[in-house]
């Protein structure tokens, strides 16, 4: 029987997204200036995609109003693609203006949570991409417009979500003008076969314009998904330094997979990232500083790194 592993010699990139998915979920706002450290950290330890913030209202989420100020920095380090959350055609805009590389659009594969989050259908989300397309088109910018499928897996909300469903808003969020498309696991229900199964079915649906998976830890399966993810032929993924993004409902409940276990993985078995497993262990240090007394995630931090292991970069 022939091996069905993919070449680990392939880079992977991982895209830290705890400035926003991180930030958003935590009450304070962190300071703009430890943000800055933090940023310039990230690119300084090999990150060379990083979401910095979101274009949404102030006034609903405070933590992140100096995304703006955020993408200046992010712009003046070299060779870093800088990406911002936007909900809407209005945060498009402020995106656009802003000279992001490329703007993140979620779109909720579950109709319960599209309503309760966006107070709009998953198919009213695919008619803004066509209006968030036309203004990026009309502006003359390049930049990228992805769009993220949330609740992907399931749903706190709904319950189950239809594979079938999710192929389709995939399909018609490609149609409706979007670059390139990723998968979520908003809420931490996936499992590592389902994750496979559908990131498969996915590739065969809409072929390399599908470029991200999202995973959280919340059930101790995020490194597991981020595993079968690779396995069927995903090469980026998003992390959070410190596996932040707990639910703030959920006291205790972990975040995003964290960057630095996910360096660890690929790592270990010899994929690069360019990633310094060093710098990241100590720029964790400082973010439990700037975050005193708020919970941190992850087993690499714990545990440290292994004699044996081969330091991929
Ligand atoms: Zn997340």
């Amino acid at each position: 029987m022939t091996s069905l592993l993919p070449d680990p010699a392939a880079p992977v990139i991982v895209r830290e997204v705890g400035l926003r998915d991180g930030l958003q979920a935590i009450a304070r706002t962190m300071p703009t200036a430890n943000k800055l450290d933090w940023l310039r950290g990230l690119h300084a330890a090999g990150l060379r995609e990083i979401e910095v913030g979101s274009f949404v209202p102030a006034r609903l989420l405070p933590q992140l109003a100096d995304t703006a100020e955020l993408v200046a920095a992010a712009k003046a380090l070299p060779g870093l693609t800088t990406s911002v959350l936007v909900p809407n055609l209005k945060g498009a805009q402020a995106a656009l203006d802003s000279g992001a590389d490329a703007m993140l659009l979620p779109l909720s594969a579950s109709h319960a949570h599209s309503l309760a989050n966006l107070r709009r259908t998953p198919d009213e989300v695919v008619a803004e991409i066509g209006r968030m397309r036309a203004l990026r088109d009309a502006s003359g910018s390049r930049c990228l417009l992805e769009v993220g499928m949330s609740t992907a897996f399931g749903c706190t909300i709904q319950g189950a979500v239809e594979p079938d469903e999710v192929l389709r808003l995939l399909q018609a969020a490609l149609d409706a003008g979007a670059d390139r498309v990723g998968l979520a696991d908003t809420v931490g229900y996936a499992d590592p076969l389902q994750v496979r199964r559908l990131f498969e079915r996915a590739f065969a649906r809409v072929g390399d314009r599908l470029g991200c998976g999202h995973f959280h830890d919340t059930r101790g399966l995020g490194l597991a998904n981020v595993f079968a993810a690779w396995e069927a032929g995903v090469r980026r993924f998003d992390a959070c330094l410190g596996g932040l993004g707990g639910c703030p409902h959920a006291p205790g409940a972990s975040g995003n997979v964290s960057t630095e276990d996910v360096a660890y993985l690929f790592a270990s078995m010899g994929a690069p990232t360019g990633l310094d497993l060093e710098a990241l262990l100590a720029l964790r240090m400082r973010l439990a500083g700037w975050l005193d007394g708020e919970p941190l995630h992850g087993s690499i931090a714990r545990a440290g790194l292994p004699k044996t292991m081969r330091m991929a970069a």
